[in-house]
């Protein structure tokens, strides 16, 4: 079974790798598509972010849909597929977004309940870790039945390797608290900036305005439902009319990790307005903080997700979000250079696929 293996920036390489025997409480999945990720790429092109570098070979990808093909002993399959709350896990032939977050359900803050906060947390294709924990660019994997979410007929393996994505968003916006009949800026629209238009929207958000310095991720906001988008490169004053009365956002998702897109909207976020911060950064930034003392925001890191993968399947397999605007286009794993520079192009991609036939 071939898999996408990355040795060092810009060194991605199909290789061979073994598939475990399917074990108790365990299915095997064969991979139909996977969502290509910043981390992805920032493995790619950088060998990793901030202090987190690739030290061995590592499996990338985290963000993968496929169909189960076997079964373990002690898998109830009589519930045909699972979804939250429900327990049993998938049959043969069900297909399935694969969950990529695995908390070791007993350390202190899976007690709590922070599950994404674990002190084992073995989530796929990170080398936050040695040895790194291998990742789900793979023709099949063998993963807890628990980790199996059914898709619904008619969605698509590109949308369900989505449920990742989209989990992370609507983490960010459970960060931010309630959004019903709030004012909302998005800065960055890259693929977790548009999820968190949607989320945001769902969640009752009344005004969402999205900016980015890039014009074609700023025509996929609008897309999917950002009411005004700003190019703040080519008009920043049309972001700036915003800071009018103190400012006139109640809530700033922060999705580009750019400190000058954190700084312009700490002029147009009103006082006691709510940050999220959502993006990585690519390096250590200054902010205003006396704007951040006199305003009274509340500064919130959002990171991963529990709960909300469940809550995003559940949303794609009811209609209750379109993802389809955002994928750009799907590529073979054996073309992966190919897929990795149009996933880094932000002038012609949204999220790049890849399928792994
Ligand atoms: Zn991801
Ligand atoms: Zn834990």
């Amino acid at each position: 079974m071939d898999a996408l293996v990355i040795h060092a920036p810009g060194d991605l390489r199909i290789e061979d790798v073994p598939t475990p025997e399917v074990g108790a409480s365990q299915v095997r999945v064969r991979v139909r598509a996977g969502g290509i990720c910043g981390s992805d790429l920032h493995y790619y092109q950088h060998g990793g972010f901030g202090t987190i570098r690739i030290q061995q070979p590592m499996v990338l990808g985290h963000e993968v849909a496929g169909v189960v093909e076997a079964v373990g002993p002690g898998v109830d399959t009589r519930v045909k597929g699972q979804s939250a709350g429900q327990s049993g896990g998938p049959s043969v032939g069900t297909r399935v977004a694969v969950c990529p977050s695995r908390p070791c359900g007993t350390c202190r803050f899976c007690q709590l309940g922070l599950q994404n906060h674990c002190l084992d947390m073995r989530y796929y294709g990170s080398a936050m870790r040695m040895p790194h924990v291998q990742g789900a660019f793979r023709q099949e994997m063998v993963i807890e039945a628990n980790q199996a979410f059914a898709l619904a007929d008619g969605i698509s393996d590109a949308e369900g390797a989505m449920a990742e994505p989209l989990a992370v968003a609507l983490h960010a916006v459970n960060r931010a608290g309630p959004l019903l009949g709030k004012s909302v800026l998005v800065t960055g629209c890259g693929p977790i900036g548009a999820l968190t238009i949607i989320a945001a929207r769902r969640a009752g958000a009344t005004h969402i305005v999205a900016t980015d310095v890039v014009a074609q991720p700023l025509r996929k906001a609008a897309k999917v439902g950002a009411d005004e988008t700003i190019n703040v490169a080519e008009q920043p004053e049309a972001l700036a009319r915003y800071g009018a009365d103190k400012g006139q956002f109640d809530v700033l998702f922060e999705a580009s990790g750019n400190e000058r897109a954190l700084r312009s909207a700490f002029e147009v976020l009103r006082p006691r307005g709510v940050i999220v911060q959502v993006g990585l950064s690519a390096a250590e930034l200054t902010l205003p903080l006396n704007t951040l003392v006199g305003k009274e925001f509340d500064l919130r890191g959002a990171f991963r997700f529990h709960e909300e993968f469940g809550v995003a399947v559940q949303l794609i397999n009811q209609g209750l979000v379109d993802l389809k605007p955002l994928v750009s286009a799907t590529l073979s794993f054996r073309d992966a250079g190919r897929a990795f520079a149009l996933a880094a192009d932000r002038t012609q991609s949204m999220k790049v696929l890849l399928s792994f036939d």
